[in-house]
């Protein structure tokens, strides 16, 4: 029998159970395989679209009991848009999981700020972390009220626990107005406490958490994007620094943040290699 490594790098093709509109611009899709419902939250695994492309996308549902897996899927270019277009019953690939996966902190307090995308991988964080009994403060961050992705999934989780979801809308159209990152300092500054910042969404976001978190010395973890082919550490199309996002990440640690301080929220890499500015 094949250890689980060798046996999550092969291509798996699964049915899609479910497909759920999450926002105008996200959808879930669900689908039964036993490796990735084994996953960590933080680890992804490669989607294949027939006919189209291989794409990495972080792990938003890990259910083991019922083999169960989801990814949250935005639409921004050519594959996520086909994958928009399949239905329950279309036959996708999986490979996975893969990669690093967040800490799960146990009986303490924890601050978990996301934004995006980055929620699909932080909500099934925050379902590990309550399972500790840690208090989580939920910092969640949208331009707009339609794009809170997973809003009313974690509202009712911590609802049911010791924690905290607070909202921040760009326009001001629910929640606080504003940057998630602004709400993130004045909690730092009024209550004190935190055992570990995790964050995932858009790298500038995580950049300034990371700078807050080192301020108010808090532990941090955050999971990083960049553009993967492979995701078993051979073709380097993910390097950041010193590092391979498939292999050493997605989930880093603060420290090793820091040695990659500048190309961190400020660069990544195109497919040819070429250092492309983060904005
Ligand atoms: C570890 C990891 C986990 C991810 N998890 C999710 C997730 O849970 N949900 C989700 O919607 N997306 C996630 N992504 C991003 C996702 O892989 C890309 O959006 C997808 O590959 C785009 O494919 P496309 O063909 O639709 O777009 P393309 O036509 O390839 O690109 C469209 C636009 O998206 C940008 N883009 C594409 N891929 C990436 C990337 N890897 N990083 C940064 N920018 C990119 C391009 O620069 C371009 O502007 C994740 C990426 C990584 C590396």
């Amino acid at each position: 029998m094949l250890d689980f490594h060798t046996a999550a790098s092969r291509m798996r093709t699964v049915k899609l159970l479910s497909v759920t509109a999450e926002t105008p611009t996200v959808k879930s899709f669900a689908f039964v395989d036993e490796l990735c419902a084994k996953g960590e939250p933080g680890q992804f695994v490669m989607v294949w679209i027939p006919g189209v492309d291989e794409v990495p996308m972080s792990l938003s549902t890990l259910d083991p009991e019922e083999s169960l897996a989801a990814v949250a899927v935005k639409r921004v270019g050519e594959a996520t848009q086909a994958l928009h277009n399949m239905k329950t019953g279309e036959v996708i690939g999986v490979r996975g999981p893969f990669g690093s996966n967040y800490t799960i902190s146990k009986a303490s307090k924890v601050m978990i700020v996301g934004g995006g995308t980055g929620l699909a991988s932080l909500a099934p964080l925050a379902e590990r972390l309550v399972k500790e009994a840690t208090e989580v403060i939920f910092l969640m961050g949208a331009e707009t009220k339609s794009e809170l992705l997973f809003h009313e999934r974690v509202e009712s989780l911590l609802s049911e626990s010791r924690g905290q979801l607070i909202a921040t809308t760009e326009d001001g159209s629910f929640g606080m107005k504003g940057l998630v990152t602004m709400l993130a300092e004045k909690l730092f500054k009024k209550e004190g406490g935190f055992s570990m910042v995790y964050t995932c969404g858009p790298e500038r976001m995580m950049q300034k958490m990371f700078f807050l978190a080192a301020k108010f010395s808090v532990p941090l973890e955050a999971s990083l994007e960049r553009f993967m082919r492979c995701a078993i550490g051979l073709c380097g199309t993910c390097v950041i620094g010193k590092y391979r996002v498939c292999q050493s990440g997605p989930v880093f640690r603060d420290r090793q943040l820091h040695e990659v301080e500048d190309e961190f929220g400020l660069w990544r890499r195109g497919f040819d290699g070429t250092k492309i500015k983060i904005k």
